[in-house]
């Protein structure tokens, strides 16, 4: 066994004065049993824990991590911003430049503002939307994470194409009232719920590729229709692709699916790995912000130079190297040697991969939406995820997360996670 005794000491600490020892729920490897481990120092695709234990990772950070923890060139950038000044709070260059940035590299961007966190663009997408179509309703997804905004924590109950029922306590029931929740990759739902609720729905948010339920992929034909039945019921198409971003193309989902939303969200990936948030998308409906518009937003410490300097780079880096093809190669390596693996320990899986996401489910049925996902034994992922932490390899702790490559991961980073996958679905049957 590893040692983690000072980890364990850390863990134990951090329960005194931390509301479950964490700062966000998932880290608390309550999904999987056992305790946290405490990171100091990560590099490429690797992370180190305080007892000097190495894993290599496919959490990258939830996400951000796509060039490699501690990308030489962000570091630096960051250093050199950091001595003319940390912060400002009246506008500087750098936000110019990463806004020119995104909006290059995402046609359906026109304009776009700079927040702290994915949950910070979520929530002002809805609000921009709901500002600009004078409408109250917003359908999204069962399984579909946007961030802890209120509205949209919401998960499906028998009322679904009715009122959503609150997923987190604190959350009135009055806040979600508008919320619609319906079935992904079910666009007779959509339709229904379009028909039930004319002329009330001010957009439909959704994740194209939705990550955090696991990973499943949109089936065909299925943004399509949705950006089909958004333009003829005038509401909003919006495409929260936090985790998406950047990642599934340089462009993101939209230009892997070639789907042009009205809104979009960012986070993640164009941070470099500091808090960044964005929202975006058409000049009509952008131009509704305040100080232009009627729809109030702010931050104090949006647009923050290091967040920018570090996202900025992350972004030209990416836009270098055949980065997409790349990692496109690492996903299809890795996809099919878990294949291979589950398949020769006869287990039942099912291994879904878009691009550099990924996760792995038992089950032998498809997994396209929530209610499939939930279907995999969750039991035995805990076992899976203990035993390859033990042969040094860190998955997210959830069957419900996706895994993420990056462009420091090598063929034989992922040679030797098959190896291990292997050897411990041997140990689960
Ligand atoms: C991570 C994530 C968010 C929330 O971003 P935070 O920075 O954690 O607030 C929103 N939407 C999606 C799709 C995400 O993956």
């Amino acid at each position: 066994m590893r040692s983690r005794i000072k980890s364990d000491a850390l863990f134990k600490e951090a329960l005194n004065y931390l509301p479950g020892g964490v700062n966000s729920p998932v880290r608390a490897f309550r999904a999987v049993g056992g305790q946290p481990f405490f990171v100091n120092r990560a590099k490429g695709a690797r992370v180190w824990d305080v007892d000097g234990n190495e894993y290599i990772d496919y959490v990258g950070t939830w996400g951000p991590a796509i060039l490699g923890h501690a990308y030489p060139k962000i570091i630096e950038a960051v250093q050199k911003t950091a001595e003319a000044g940390t912060s400002f709070g009246i506008p500087n260059p750098l936000e110019v430049t990463m806004a020119k940035l995104i909006c290059a590299t995402v046609p359906s961007v026109k304009k776009v503002r700079m927040c702290n966190s994915g949950t910070e663009a979520t929530m002002s997408a809805i609000r921009l939307a709901r500002g600009f179509t004078h409408r109250d309703k917003i359908i999204k997804f069962e399984g579909c994470y946007h961030g802890h905004v209120d509205s949209l924590l919401v998960k499906a109950g028998s009322g679904a194409l009715t009122f959503g029922h609150p997923d987190s306590a604190g959350v009135p029931a009055a806040f979600t009232q508008h919320t619609i929740v319906l079935p992904f990759n079910d666009l007779d739902a959509v339709q229904q719920a379009l028909a039930a609720n004319p002329g009330q729905v001010a957009g439909i948010i959704l994740e194209p590729v939705p990550g955090n339920s696991g990973v499943f992929a949109p089936l065909p034909g299925y943004l399509e229709g949705l950006r089909q039945l958004t333009s003829e019921a005038g509401a909003l198409l919006i495409f929260d692709e936090v985790m998406t971003g950047f990642r599934l193309a340089r462009g993101g989902a939209q230009e892997r699916y070639g789907i042009t939303p009205d809104l979009s969200c960012f986070g993640k990936i164009i941070g470099g790995g500091l808090p960044v948030g964005a929202f975006g998308g058409r000049t009509d409906i952008m131009d509704c912000l305040a100080p232009l518009g009627p729809v109030y937003q702010a931050g104090t410490l949006s647009g923050n130079p290091l967040a920018m300097a570090a996202g900025i780079t992350a972004l030209e880096e990416l836009g270098k190297n055949d980065a997409y093809a790349r990692l496109e190669a690492l996903g299809a390596r890795l996809e099919h040697g878990l294949r291979e693996a589950a398949r020769s320990a006869g287990l039942p899986s099912r291994v879904n991969r878009v691009g550099s996401m990924f996760c792995a489910y038992f089950t032998d049925q498809p997994v396209n939406n929530l209610a499939d996902a939930m279907k995999s034994d969750r039991e035995r992922f805990a076992r899976f995820f203990r035993g390859m932490l033990e042969e040094g390899i860190y998955l997210a702790p959830s069957q419900f997360e996706a895994g993420f490559l990056s462009l420091a991961h090598t063929p034989e980073d992922v040679d030797r996670t098959v190896a291990a996958t292997a050897k411990v679905l041997q140990t689960l049957k």
